[in-house]
C-alpha cells in the first residue's frame, strides 16, 4: 500500500478493534497499551454492549481513556441486552460479519473529520483477524490495516486446513455417527503446518459437522483466508513454540509478526500498577478480590487452580462431576464458576454434600485476575479448558496444566499429541525460572 505514515510532528493514531468477547478483548487492550507507550494515539472501539458491561464490572473511570487513548462504542447488531454474559459466539459472528463493517467505516470516517483538532488523524488500524472486514474499512480511508490473531499459530493453521480437508471430501462428515464411530480418529499427517501426530479431531471443533453451510465452519475459515489480505498479521505466540506452524502461516502471508507471550511483553512496556494506563481496563466480570488473599494463606505449591474461560458452557451434570473429582481430589482449590458457565436453559447446582465436603480447603468464585492467580506460589496446576489466553498465562506462570478442552481450537491447543515445543520454550523465555519452583 502507498502509505506515507504520520505527517512530521504528529502521532501516529492506531485504531484498534478487538472482537467482542473476553478472550479477544484482553490481548487486544495489552496491545494496545503497548503502542499507546510506544508513541501512538489509540482509539479502542469497543461494542455498545460490552462498554455498558465494562463500567457496571470496573466502573466509569476504567472506560474514561486518557488524553491519548480513547474509547469509542460500535453496536454489535444483536438485540439490545444487559446481562452479564458472554454472547453466543455463533450468533455474535453472524451479527458482526453483517451489522459492524457499515458502523465501523462510519466511525472511522467520524475521526478522520475530527483530525484538525486533538485527534491526529487516523494511520492504521489494527483489527481481530474475526473483524477482517476492516481490511476493506481500512482500504478505504487509504491507510494499512494489520489483523491480530488472538489465539494459536497451530489454531490459525487449524481453521486453515479446513479448506483441504473440505477439497478431499474429509468434512463436512457424511453423518453424525461419525462422531462416535472412530472416523474422528483417522490420522491426518499431511496438513500444512500442522503435527504429524493429528487426528480428525485435533482439529478445531467447527468441522464437527454435517453442514457445509454451518455458521462457525465458514466464519473461521472465511476469517484465516482473509489474513492473506491485510498488510500485517499479529499473533500472540513465539517462534520457539510454534515454528511449524508459524512457517505455514508465513508461506501464505509473509508480514506475520509474533509479539507473544503478550502478557510479558506488556508487564515490561507499560508501567505498572497504579499508573492512569493501568486504571484503563478490559475485564467484563467483577473481579474477586478474596482470592488472592486466601492464596496467601495457603502453602507453597498446593492449590489446584481451575478455570475454564470467559465463553465455555457446561451442563449441570458435568459442573457436578467436575466438583467430585475435585472434592476426591484431596486437594485445596480454587474454581472459577461464571454465573453463565452452565447452559442458560439449565441452572448451575453443586450439592449440598460438595460444598460441606470441601468448605475448609475449597474457595469458588466467579472471576478472578487470572494472571496474578497464575503467578501465586500457592498454585502447583491449573486446570484449564486450554484457551489460548489462559495456556500463554499458565506457560508464563510456569505452572503445569491440566487440559480439559470444550471447544473450537482448544482441541488443538491442547498439548499432546497435536503440540509439541513446550520445553523448548520454557527454556528459551525469561520464564522459565518460575517453573523451577515447582519442579
Ligand atoms: N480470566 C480472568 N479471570 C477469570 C477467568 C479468566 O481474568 O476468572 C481471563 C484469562 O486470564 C484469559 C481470558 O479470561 O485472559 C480467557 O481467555 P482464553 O483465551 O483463555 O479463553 P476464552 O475465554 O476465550 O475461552
Amino acid at each position: 500500500m502507498d502509505f506515507s505514515g504520520p505527517a512530521a510532528g504528529e502521532k501516529p493514531h492506531a485504531v484498534c478493534l478487538p472482537f467482542p468477547a473476553q478472550g479477544h478483548i484482553t490481548p487486544m487492550m495489552k496491545l494496545a497499551k503497548v503502542l499507546h507507550c510506544k508513541g501512538f494515539h489509540v482509539t479502542f472501539v469497543s461494542t455498545e454492549y460490552n462498554h455498558r458491561r465494562l463500567v457496571r464490572s470496573r466502573g466509569a473511570r476504567a472506560a474514561e481513556g486518557l488524553p491519548g487513548f480513547r474509547f469509542a462504542t460500535i453496536p454489535d447488531g444483536l438485540p439490545s441486552s444487559d446481562a452479564d454474559a458472554t454472547q453466543d459466539p455463533a450468533a455474535l459472528s453472524r451479527s458482526t460479519m453483517t451489522a459492524c463493517p457499515a458502523h465501523f467505516k462510519s466511525l472511522l470516517a467520524g475521526l478522520g473529520r475530527s483530525a484538525a483538532g486533538v485527534v491526529p488523524p487516523v494511520t492504521c488500524v489494527v483489527a481481530d483477524s474475526l473483524m477482517s472486514f476492516s481490511v476493506d474499512a481500512a482500504r478505504e480511508l487509504g491507510v494499512p490495516c494489520a489483523l491480530f490473531w488472538t489465539a494459536s499459530a497451530c489454531g490459525f493453521m487449524g481453521y486453515r486446513n479446513f479448506r483441504p480437508l473440505i477439497d478431499h471430501g474429509i468434512i463436512p462428515l457424511k453423518d453424525e455417527e461419525q462422531l462416535t464411530n472412530g472416523f474422528m480418529d483417522m490420522p491426518v499427517d499431511w496438513a500444512p503446518g500442522m503435527s504429524k501426530h493429528m487426528r480428525l479431531k485435533d482439529f478445531p471443533t467447527f468441522l464437527r459437522t454435517t453442514d457445509r453451510d454451518d455458521t462457525l465452519l465458514t466464519f473461521q475459515l472465511h476469517q484465516v483466508e482473509r489474513a492473506e489480505d491485510a498488510d500485517a498479521v499479529i499473533i500472540n505466540t513465539m517462534d520457539e513454540l510454534e515454528r511449524p506452524a508459524l512457517d505455514a502461516m508465513r508461506a501464505i502471508t509473509p508480514a506475520v509478526y509474533t509479539v507473544g507471550p503478550l502478557n510479558s511483553l506488556a508487564d515490561q512496556i507499560v508501567p505498572s500498577r497504579g499508573s492512569p494506563l493501568d486504571a484503563v481496563s478490559s475485564g467484563l466480570w467483577k473481579e474477586d478480590r478474596s482470592c488472592l488473599q486466601w492464596l496467601d494463606g495457603k502453602k507453597p505449591g498446593s492449590v489446584v487452580y481451575v478455570s475454564f474461560g470467559s465463553v465455555t458452557v457446561m451442563s449441570n451434570r458435568e459442573l457436578v462431576e467436575f466438583a467430585w473429582g475435585l472434592a476426591n481430589s484431596g486437594h485445596d482449590f480454587l474454581w472459577i464458576v461464571r454465573p453463565d458457565i452452565v447452559r442458560s436453559e439449565e441452572a448451575a447446582v453443586l450439592p449440598p454434600e460438595f460444598l460441606q465436603a470441601t468448605k475448609d480447603r475449597g474457595l469458588l468464585a466467579s472471576w478472578c485476575d487470572q494472571e496474578a492467580v497464575l503467578r501465586h506460589d500457592a498454585v502447583c496446576v491449573f486446570l484449564t479448558h486450554s484457551g489460548w489466553n489462559s495456556t500463554v498465562e499458565g506457560l508464563c506462570g510456569g505452572v503445569p496444566m491440566l487440559c480439559w478442552p470444550f471447544f473450537a481450537e482448544q482441541q488443538t491447543n491442547c498439548p499432546t499429541p497435536a503440540w509439541s515445543g513446550v520445553s523448548v520454550w520454557r527454556s528459551a523465555t525469561t520464564c522459565a525460572g518460575r517453573s523451577s519452583r515447582r519442579g
